[in-house]
């Protein structure tokens, strides 16, 4: 549907600031155009609700009641980010905890054992000194007491 060319004069029409002379054509073509008709409809609406709100009596301190209530729910935000910035700085340190945690067992983590064949020592009573005493097996030391004498 086109739209009315008429429209955007309406609101001149209304507020009378049309000359006599087109207000008799505006008037004849409003009667006509379902749009314009329409429009004039709406604007009559609002104007009705903007003339009712400024005659509403409105209760004391009311703004000063919104502001509050705003002013609550904007300190409830700041709250509730803050907790919000704390949990993810909770998580991040824990994650990083971990992390450091399996750096560290790795790190610590005693390479596989060794082991001593009779094959591969060749002086064994050096072989038995050097070694740490955990790392002394029962054949090191057995090697160790029979091969004293030679
Ligand atoms: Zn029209």
């Amino acid at each position: 549907m086109k739209k009315c060319s008429m429209l955007r004069r309406i609101s001149e029409y209304l507020d009378n600031e049309v000359p006599d002379n087109e207000r008799l054509i505006f008037e004849k073509h409003i009667n006509d155009c379902e749009q314009c008709n329409a429009f004039i409809r709406d604007i009559v609406k609002i104007r009705t609700r903007i003339q009712q709100a400024a005659d509403y009596e409105y209760e004391p301190f009311l703004t000063h009641r919104i502001m509050y209530v705003i002013e609550y729910r904007h300190r409830e935000f700041l709250a509730w980010q803050r907790v919000e910035v704390s949990f993810k700085h909770t998580i991040f340190a824990l994650a990083m905890i971990v992390l450091l945690t399996l750096a560290l067992w790795l790190y610590q983590k005693p390479e596989t054992e060794q082991s001593y064949t009779f094959s591969t020592i060749t002086d064994s009573t050096a072989s038995v000194l050097t070694l740490q005493p955990q790392e002394i097996s029962k054949q090191d030391i057995a090697y160790a007491v029979f091969t004293k004498g030679e």
